[in-house]
């Protein structure tokens, strides 16, 4: 299965991506989880995207493109893969095409993720990480069982730099000049599955089950 999960910040590609990992077997690929772990590492790439990031900008796309490039050579990605956060614009899409092509590989859908812009500030404001292991919480709609305690493995949980609601109405911008017009990109190629993301986070999941397997 070879998956793009479309959205804005919030939409929750992150929450159903873990879920659909564990379902099919293949590995999430998240450019954001990266950037963010070469942040913290310090890496040469960490240190050019941190200021974008900070700012709620998009990193260059070349940086981003070389990332996924290389990812999707890797032997996990041979039963397929879910790209989370990527493609965010037409040259990230289309580059995401070419290199397919020489991999001999083909998209099966790409599943757009629809949710109000206010919902998606709330959401994004009451977003947790876990440290140790990356399970995402909501402090309202998805809660840990202990406050600050990750359910899945006891690590501590913590806020994203840019999650404040500044850099979440920024992020939000760019999603709309930049991102947004990939959905008619891809049902232009005949592989947008809408899917009504104002739902609750397992009636989501099952929806975007059922439509994979109709397609
Ligand atoms: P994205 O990866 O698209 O930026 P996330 O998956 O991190 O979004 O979700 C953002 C926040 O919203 C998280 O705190 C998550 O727990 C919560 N969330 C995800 N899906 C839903 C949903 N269907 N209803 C309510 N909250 C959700
Ligand atoms: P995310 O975790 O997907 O919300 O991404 C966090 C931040 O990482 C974004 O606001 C961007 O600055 C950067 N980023 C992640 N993915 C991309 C991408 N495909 N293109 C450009 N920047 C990205």
């Amino acid at each position: 299965m070879k998956l793009i999960l479309l959205g804005p910040p919030g939409a929750g590609k992150g929450t159903q991506a873990k879920m659909l990992t564990e379902r099919f077997d293949i590995p999430q690929i998240s450019t954001g989880d990266i950037l963010r772990a070469a942040v913290k590492d310090r890496t040469p790439m960490g240190v050019k995207a941190k200021s974008f990031m900070d700012a709620g900008g998009l990193v260059p796309d070349d940086v981003v493109i070389g990332i996924v490039r290389e990812r999707l050579q890797n032997q996990d990605c041979a039963a397929g893969f879910i790209l989370d956060g990527f493609p965010r614009t037409v040259a990230q899409a289309d580059a995401l095409k070419e290199t397919l092509h020489s991999l001999g590989k083909d998209l099966d859908a790409v599943i757009s993720l629809e949710v109000d812009t206010e919902a998606l500030v709330e959401r994004l404001t009451g977003r947790r990480t876990c440290r140790e292991c990356g399970q995402g919480y909501h402090v309202k709609f998805d809660p840990p069982r202990e406050a600050g305690r990750c359910d899945a493995c006891g690590g501590e949980l913590f806020q994203r730099d840019d999650d404040s609601e500044e850099t979440i109405r920024k992020r939000l911008e760019v999603y709309h000049a930049q991102t947004s017009p990939l959905a008619a990109y891809y049902r232009n190629e005949d592989l947008l599955l809408p899917v009504d993301g104002m739902q609750e986070i397992g009636t989501v999941q099952e929806k975007i089950l059922s439509h994979l397997q109709a397609a």
